[in-house]
């Protein structure tokens, strides 16, 4: 079965082609940082000016690189939420358009069941498994006792790491996105300035970044005004440190409490260097097979949002032409 994917949720614009769920046929993803970088972040109207602009070539692009026609394909996937409602509409304005001038099933995908799926592009799933999705919007443990079905044990009750990373970022003048710079800052470092971590209520899987973000705005300013030299890279390994522990601590912790057969990370920030090493560290200790897709499939891309859509595609589930985007979309099971 080949299942064409579509993201367009933020401002990459991608196109996918999948087989069977698990292999990866195309995969093209035209990115828009150049664009939105001079403004420190993605401006939504310039973000879905892109998406209109690249969509078609994309599509295109993916059909050439598969060397297939749409009649071999039998079955489009979307991104339908979260994400920047006029991104959103264009993924799914062209899905629609695509499906019904075809005549294939339109599938709607959530996007953070996208990136846990891109794990399933690379090994596979083993249940119950305990997926830690952290990017720039999300910052989540759920847990799936099988496929197609999400709990969500744990979230972050205010920042998302990635913002938390990007905000940062911004204070020591790095360029957007800020997450990699800041990686590569933190491995300099001799020194790390020692930021609070954030454990919250004890028993708590959830998170909260944004303490951690002031901490590390005050540092900046209080330094400024004295007058005292601020060195980059040791107030990134500090904030990277603080991230980083906290992060690990919970998911083992999870891990353990769940007795999971396997832990995966999904997500821009999974690209983290120091969260990757840490990760891996405390899982081979602990004995549970952990996974992190390779780096293009841990940011935003069609081939997890086919490869959600395949399971769901063989689940029965469809959508149908009244879809929309749904830029607050909640994450369900697919029962
Ligand atoms: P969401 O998936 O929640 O809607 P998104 O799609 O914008 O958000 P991703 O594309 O998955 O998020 O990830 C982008 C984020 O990942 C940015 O905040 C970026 O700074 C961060 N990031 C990328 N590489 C790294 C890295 N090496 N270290 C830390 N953060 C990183
Ligand atoms: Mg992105
Ligand atoms: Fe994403």
């Amino acid at each position: 079965r080949y299942v064409l994917g579509i993201e367009t949720s933020c401002d990459e614009t991608a196109a996918s082609i999948v087989k069977n769920g698990t292999e990866i046929v195309a995969n093209v993803v035209a990115s828009q940082i150049e664009s939105h970088k001079r403004f420190g972040g993605v401006v939504p109207e310039i973000a879905s000016r892109h998406h209109v602009e690249q969509i078609t070539i994309v599509i295109e692009e993916a059909l050439k690189q598969a060397e297939m026609v749409p009649e071999q394909l039998h079955a489009v996937a979307v991104t339908e939420g979260p994400g920047l409602v006029g991104a959103l509409l264009v993924g799914v304005n062209a899905a629609k358009a695509f499906a019904f001038a075809h005549q294939l099933p339109l599938i709607g995908v959530h996007h953070i069941a996208g990136h846990i799926y891109a794990n399933r592009l690379e090994q596979e799933m083993q249940f119950p498994l305990l997926a830690l999705v952290i990017s720039g919007g999300h910052t989540e443990l759920i847990y799936m006792k099988e496929h197609g079905s999400f709990e969500v044990i744990g979230e972050t009750r205010d920042d998302a790491a990635g913002e938390a990373y990007d905000k940062v970022a911004r204070t020591l003048n790095l360029p957007y996105p800020g997450g990699p710079h800041i990686d590569r800052l933190a491995h300099t470092s001799s020194n790390p300035v020692p930021f609070p971590r954030v454990w919250l209520e004890e028993d708590t899987y959830d998170f909260s970044f944004s303490g951690l973000k002031s901490a590390v705005l005050n540092y900046m300013h209080n330094a400024t005004q004295r007058g005292e030299e601020v060195l980059p890279e040791d107030v990134a390994a500090g904030f990277q440190n603080s991230v980083v522990e906290v992060v690990t601590g919970k998911t083992l912790r999870a891990a353990e409490e769940y007795k999971v057969q396997q832990v995966i990370a999904a997500g821009g920030v999974a690209a983290n260097k120091g969260l990757r090493n840490s990760l891996e560290k405390e899982f081979k200790k602990l004995g549970i097979p952990f996974y992190i897709p390779s780096l293009p499939l841990c940011t935003d891309n069609a081939a997890m949002i086919a490869a959600a859509g395949s399971v769901m595609f063989e689940k029965g589930i469809r959508s149908n032409m009244a879809m929309n985007g749904r830029p607050g979309m909640e994450m369900s099971s697919w029962i």
